[in-house]
Order: structure tokens, then C-alpha cells, then sequence
């Protein structure tokens, strides 16, 4: 349940090995909600956290994997995703932040992660429109961009022609279980959809479904997110590389749209947009980037980030024989979804589990 880019890529994934899948959704088509939002960082290196490692080496196997997974995709579709290996600048604007920044290139040299010091005259020649007053940057070549909504349409018709269905104004409010395993799931409205399998890609929404086992759930809760799309009538160029700054980033498209990132709120499932989201947005790139006030507004949306408790996705079989979970991938859905589709999909087939740090079951308190 749930056509995401999670739900759509572990669908499309199913349906190329032959199984026969039903990607039920609640909205009126595919890739409405976060995945519509998203930014589409493929960013490990840059959001490395000491306190997150095993989370780092999921991305970077993700971002391996990209490169065959959207050429699998485009063979499939001729649909293009708008992956661009633009590279990533992070960015210092004082002393303080450039202490930061020092102390983030120890940790990915120690990690032997490919990132480089650059004086500011050195990053402003790379990118011109970056402000006389930066104070340094690190330069992660390795880091890329993708378009989230270009991504999900492709993953759409690929899941399509694969023999998959995505069924949309299809909620799903139960799980339908007997002798603790799954027989399928029951829609708002009473249908019953029979499934031997059932993989739960509700992103923010997976803890709600009625059905589950207590004890077998896992706990995803929304942290939104506010983000602005803009465009530069003048064309492309203004900048080629992803840049991140304390308090956001910009993320190129390669064709003169740029989306500003984003708002880190708690605020259950509001998804307002407000002045005061846009105003934090535009005034931390701004001092930056001071041509970002001439790029026109074209959209401010927000979405719902599914976190879990530990900040990790939960990944693979659950605690109930048939139930699946692909969830909880918090700032780095898109990121992690050819590496997740492919978890997923061992799990469905059978195969062994890869990554326990990711297994669902550690939040479980009722046994598998
Ligand atoms: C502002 C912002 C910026 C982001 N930037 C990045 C980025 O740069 N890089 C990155 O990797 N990640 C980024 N993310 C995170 C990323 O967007 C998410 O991790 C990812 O989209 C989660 O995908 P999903 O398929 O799990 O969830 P969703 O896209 O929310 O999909 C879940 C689907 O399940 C459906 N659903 C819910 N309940 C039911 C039900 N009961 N029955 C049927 N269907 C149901 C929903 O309608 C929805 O379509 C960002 C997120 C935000 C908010």
C-alpha cells in the first residue's frame, strides 16, 4: 500500500520478477504527497553523520545503484528522471560555521569519502553567484540531484508495463489477517483485496493501518518540511552544483528551476505553507546567494517526512508472516529507494535478510 516512490519502485521491482502486484492508494494518483515535495538530493557524503553511519553506507550503496536502476527505467519507459551529477558545495558564512565545516572534512576524510576543502575564491569560481562574503566551502563531487516528480512518473509507467496496477482512491484501512499471517487487506468502504503479501509504503501514514498486531507496528510519525520551487527567467546557469548552507540548500534542475529547502517542523500532519516558512527559506539563501530574490516563485508546498525513533527506515519482513514493511526513510527517500525496492523485493522472494540494522522487527515487541 501506497504509491510513493517507495511503494511505486518496490511495485515495479515485484512486477519485473513476476509476481503479480495491486499498489492500492489513497490520494487520486500516484506520488502525490512527500515524494511530490521532495527536493531529490542523492546526498550520503554530505549528510554523513558520525552518529549515523550504517545509515551513510545504505546511501552510498543506493547511490551506486542508481546509475543501472534509471537506465533499467528509461529502457523501460524513454521517460527521462532529471538525474543530474550536478556534485554538492557546502558552504560556510563565518567563523563558527567554518569550524563546523573543517570538523565535517575530518570526518569524511577519516571515512575515506571523496570531499575537498575550497577557499572561497575557489568556490566563487566555480559558482559566480555565491556571495563575496562566504568563508569556505567543501566540495562533494560525488553527490547528485534527481527529479522526484520526473522519478515517480517513470516508476509509474514502468510498474505499468511491468504487469503491475496502481489503484488510486483505494485507502486501505485494515490489514485482514488469519493464524497470524496476512490474507490480504480491507479498503475504507469495506472491499476486500485478497494478498499473500503485504507491503506497508505508507510513508508517514504506515503507522495507521488498523489490523496489525499490537506490538507488530511500526512507529513513523510526519516532521514537516516547507519548500519553495522557483524558476530563473533568464535561463539556466545561475548555479550547476547542489549547495547546502546551515538552515537549507539549493538544488539545481539543470534548466534554470531550483528548489529551496526546506523547514524542519513538528507539527503532526498540518501541511499549511506559511509566510514565515518562506521568509526562513529565501533569508538563509539569500545571504548566500544574493540573486535568489530575482528567481520567480513557482510553487511553496510542504510535506510530511516519515521519521521513525531512530531516524532509520524500516526495511523488510515484519514481525507477521506476509507483512512487509518499506517505511520510516525520513530525509532520504529518494535517496534510498533503488537500494530499499531491491530489500524489499529479497524479502518478498524469500531471500535473507541484508541489513538487520534496518530490520523492522527491531521495534517490534511481539515475536516474528
Ligand atoms: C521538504 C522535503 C524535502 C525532501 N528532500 C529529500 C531529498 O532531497 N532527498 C531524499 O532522498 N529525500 C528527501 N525527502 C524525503 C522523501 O521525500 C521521503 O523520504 C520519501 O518521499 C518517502 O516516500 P514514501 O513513498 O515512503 O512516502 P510518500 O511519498 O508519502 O508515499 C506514501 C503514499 O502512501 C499513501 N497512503 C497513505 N496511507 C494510505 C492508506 N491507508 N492506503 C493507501 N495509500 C495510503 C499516500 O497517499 C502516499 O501516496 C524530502 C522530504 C521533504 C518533506
Amino acid at each position: 500500500m501506497g504509491a510513493g516512490v517507495i511503494g511505486l519502485a518496490v511495485g515495479w521491482r515485484a512486477a519485473q520478477r513476476g509476481l503479480k502486484v495491486i499498489v492500492l492508494e489513497a490520494d487520486t494518483g500516484p506520488a502525490r504527497r512527500t515524494s511530490a515535495v521532495a527536493a531529490g538530493m542523492l546526498a550520503p557524503i554530505s549528510e554523513t553523520l558520525a552518529t549515523e553511519l550504517p545509515l551513510m553506507r545504505l546511501g552510498l550503496a543506493s547511490v551506486q545503484a542508481y546509475p543501472e536502476f534509471l537506465a533499467e527505467l528509461t529502457d523501460a519507459t524513454g521517460m527521462d528522471t532529471g538525474y543530474l551529477r550536478c556534485g554538492t558545495l557546502l558552504l560556510a558564512r563565518d567563523s563558527d560555521e567554518a569550524e563546523a565545516l573543517a570538523r565535517e572534512l575530518s570526518l569524511r576524510e577519516s571515512l575515506g569519502l571523496s570531499a575537498h576543502r575550497l577557499r572561497a575564491s575557489e568556490a566563487r569560481r566555480l559558482e559566480p553567484a555565491l556571495a563575496p562574503t562566504l568563508r569556505l566551502a567543501l566540495d562533494v563531487p560525488d553527490d547528485h540531484a534527481i527529479d522526484p516528480r520526473k522519478l515517480t512518473a517513470a516508476l509509474a509507467r514502468a510498474l505499468t508495463a511491468a504487469g503491475g496496477e496502481v489503484r488510486t482512491n483505494a485507502p486501505v484501512a485494515e490489514l485482514a489477517t488469519a493464524e497470524c499471517r496476512v490474507t490480504g487487506v480491507r479498503l475504507v468502504g469495506g472491499e476486500r483485496v485478497a494478498a499473500e503479501q503485504v507491503v506497508v509504503a505508507a510513508g508517514p501514514w504506515s503507522s495507521s493501518l488498523d489490523g496489525v498486531p499490537e506490538g507488530a507496528s511500526i512507529p513513523v510519525h510526519p516532521v514537516k518540511g516547507q519548500i519553495l520551487r522557483l524558476h530563473d527567467p533568464s535561463g539556466p546557469g545561475l548555479l550547476t552544483r547542489v549547495v547546502r548552507f546551515s538552515g537549507g540548500y539549493l538544488v539545481p534542475r539543470g534548466d534554470g528551476r531550483y528548489v529551496l529547502g526546506a523547514t524542519m517542523e513538528e507539527r503532526g500532519f498540518d501541511t499549511t505553507v506559511t509566510a514565515g516558512g518562506a521568509y526562513d527559506l529565501l533569508r538563509d539563501a539569500f545571504e548566500l546567494l544574493p540573486s535568489v530574490t530575482e528567481l520567480v516563485i513557482d510553487e511553496l508546498s510542504a510535506g510530511l517526512r516519515p521519521a521513525t525513533p531512530d531516524n532509520a527506515p524500516a526495511i523488510g519482513p515484519g514481525a507477521i508472516e506476509g507483512l512487509h514493511w518499506a517505511t520510516g526513510h525520513f530525509r532520504h527517500g529518494v535517496l534510498l529507494t533503488p537500494i530499499t525496492a531491491q530489500m524489499v523485493l529479497a524479502g518478498l522472494t524469500g531471500e535473507e535478510a541484508q541489513a538487520p540494522e534496518f530490520a523492522p522487527t527491531r521495534f517490534a515487541t511481539v515475536a516474528a
